[in-house]
């Protein structure tokens, strides 16, 4: 019977320590999970952090109703598993912002990447019936590879914000990696 107990104890902490790192919303990695699974991986190689962030989502709210804009973050959430490598993973670092972690510091694999990962999105985001077939979703990406001065993550996900701004500034639906 004790033994019983020890293991079910076991599977309870399992559990509750996955629902502490998962994002209810869309599935995936949450800002904590996604932030401890970045520094695991950087502890023991160099890779890409890359901050993602949707273009207009404000106005897809406004325009479409919250719930629309869930759907959108739910598409997106899964276009990205979708999209990408077995060695790269991503998390939702907050909102509509998400941060990914590149299992490569070669910057055509990276653009890559995320062109797959738009032309998904904007797949996935096509069967959202609320959403008119002109609108497309787009989103802007600042990018930070390993090869910078400093792995820590906090300096990567400095430096990937850097660029992530100037994206935007530049008019959105574009990637800048540095
Ligand atoms: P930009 O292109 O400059 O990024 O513009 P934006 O409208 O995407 O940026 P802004 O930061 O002004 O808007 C982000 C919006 O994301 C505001 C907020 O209401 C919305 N948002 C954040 N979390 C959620 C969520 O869980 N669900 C929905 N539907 N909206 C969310
Ligand atoms: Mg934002
Ligand atoms: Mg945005």
């Amino acid at each position: 019977m004790s033994l019983f107990l020890f293991y079910r104890q076991i599977r309870q902490r399992k559990k509750y320590h996955t629902i502490a790192l998962t994002d209810y919303l869309t599935n995936s990695l949450n800002r904590r999970g996604i932030m401890q699974i970045a520094d695991n991986l950087l502890a023991n190689k160099p890779a890409s952090i890359a901050i993602v962030d949707l273009d207009y989502f404000k106005n897809i709210n406004d325009q479409f109703g919250h719930d629309t804009g869930d759907l959108v973050l739910i598409k997106f959430a899964q276009a990205a598993k979708n999209t990408l490598g077995e060695n790269d993973t991503f998390g939702r670092y907050g909102g509509e912002e998400w941060l990914f972690v590149l299992n490569t510091l070669d910057s055509q694999e990276i653009n890559n990447t995320f062109e797959n990962l738009a032309r998904n999105l904007s797949k996935y985001c096509s069967n959202i019936d609320a959403l008119p077939s002109n609108i497309t979703i787009t989103f802007s990406a600042g990018v930070a590879t390993g090869n910078a001065k400093s792995n820590s993550l906090d300096a990567l996900i400095k430096q990937a914000d850097k660029q992530l701004y100037k994206a935007k500034e530049n008019g959105r639906n574009q990637i800048i990696i540095d």
